[in-house]
């Protein structure tokens, strides 16, 4: 789909949250605070009814759907109390229901992990504006995910924030059809997706496998949920990035370089066949991407602090340390296997970060967790939904499969 400048301009934008209890859903909603031109239509979340009372009091959307069933009913007794409008709905299919309501122009996606699956392809098939932060979605299904953008005239743009510096520094051209544009005719020799190397890229590897969950999620540069925090750690994160970006912008894996960059003020770069390296720099904000995406291709304030050149020390850039980012490697290799490997090790890598975060397994299992699951998995089709979903359930039983083993 192309956007206009006016398309955004001049009617207000009606915005559907997915996971705006979350941190992204958070900065969302303080950019839209900023920002009159934007209401809330609906939003939706997991189980945290208070936040989302909170969030409902404020900005008056007209439904808010709990995943969780008791969270909704809470909900509901505390809006009433209230004398808040807002009806409450619970479950997946509630939210696949309404991002495709006549009312919504632009659905953030911000979810974590395969949850968003269903409620973010739901969004793509009704044809609206699609704010993706839920890589994991689109992980798991990659090409499905991209014919549906095609196949429905939705306009998929990316929030997380390599992809955003990546999108706004591809020639405008590419921006209004990046997924099916081609990198080498646009002149384009390399995507540079930059990474912080996350709490421990110093640290001694030999200690890695006693991080703990406080170490693991406090991440130096950014304030994120806790899942993406200790993919971040084990560099995952930058694996699910790297499979993302290929979907993205219709890349090979070749055309992908990944380059630590441990200030996270470079939030990642296009080089071109001519020598020139386009980057997109700011302070590690998601309000940044977020008001890009929400306003593209226009530009509106998001509360971010301005750069300050003169206060920087160091800004550097390393290769990659396999031995220390082994999971890095392994959704590299997933994404040369194809999708039902990447499909497969998105799956393992969920549950593998529940159980550490839950204390069931060590830092260092998680890698030992994912390589483990893809081993296993069998070669099978993944072309369907029924496909994806179905290897998404292979994976999930392999790892809690390994995990129970250890434990007994
Ligand atoms: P978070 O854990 O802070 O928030 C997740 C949100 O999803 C919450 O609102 C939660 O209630 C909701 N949720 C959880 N399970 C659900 C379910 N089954 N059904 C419906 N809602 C459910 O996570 P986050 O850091 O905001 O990350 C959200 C997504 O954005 C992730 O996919 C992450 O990879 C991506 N992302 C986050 C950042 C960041 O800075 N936080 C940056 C880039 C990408
Ligand atoms: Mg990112």
């Amino acid at each position: 789909m192309i956007l206009n400048a006016s398309d955004v301009n001049e009617t207000p934008q009606q915005v559907c949250i997915l996971g705006s209890t979350g941190s992204i859903g958070l900065s969302t909603l303080d950019v839209i605070r900023q920002n009159t031109q934007f209401t809330v239509f609906a939003l939706t979340a997991g189980q945290n009814d208070a936040q989302m009372l909170a969030q409902c009091i404020e900005f008056k959307p007209q439904f808010a759907v709990m995943h969780d069933e008791h969270s909704a009913v809470r909900l509901k007794a505390a809006l009433s109390s209230h004398n808040a409008k807002t009806q409450v709905l619970s479950g997946t299919q509630a939210m696949c229901d309404l991002v495709k309501a006549d009312d919504v122009d632009v659905v953030m996606s911000a979810i974590v992990g395969a949850a968003g699956l269903l409620p973010t392809l739901s969004a793509v098939e009704a044809g609206k504006k699609v704010l993706l932060a839920n890589k994991e979605s689109l992980v798991m299904s990659g090409q499905l995910f991209i014919d549906k953008v095609k196949k429905h005239g939705a306009a998929l743009l990316p929030i997380d924030s390599e992809h955003n510096a990546i999108f706004q520094c591809l020639p405008t051209q590419m921006q209004q059809d990046a997924n099916n544009g081609n990198l080498l005719e646009q002149g384009i020799s390399k995507i540079l997706l930059t990474g912080s190397g996350g709490p421990f890229l110093k640290r001694d590897l030999n200690t890695l496998a006693q991080v703990t969950v406080d170490e693991a999620v406090a991440h130096p540069n950014w304030s994120m949920g806790r899942k993406i925090s200790v993919d971040s750690a084990t560099m995952m994160n930058k694996g699910l990035e790297f499979i993302e970006a290929k979907w993205l912008f219709n890349a090979q894996v070749d055309d992908i370089e990944v380059v630590i960059h441990p200030q996270s003020i470079i939030h990642s770069m296009v080089q071109y066949r001519d020598g020139s390296v386009l980057a997109q720099m700011g302070n590690p904000d998601m309000r940044t991407p977020i008001a890009h995406a929400l306003a593209y291709p226009n530009r509106i304030d998001s509360g971010v602090k301005p750069l300050d050149f003169t206060a920087m020390s160091d800004f550097t850039f390393t290769a990659p340390d396999f031995s220390r980012y082994p999971n890095l490697k392994l959704a590299m290799d997933a994404c040369r296997l194809g999708q039902g490997a990447t499909t497969a090790i998105n799956a393992a890598n969920e549950v593998a970060v529940n159980a550490f975060l839950s204390n069931k397994v060590g830092f260092t299992d998680i890698y030992k967790i994912n390589a483990e699951v893809l081993n296993k998995m069998p070669n099978g089709q993944t072309i369907t939904l029924d496909d994806i979903l179905n290897v998404d359930k292979v994976a999930r039983a392999y790892a809690c499969e390994i995990i129970n083993k250890a434990l007994n």
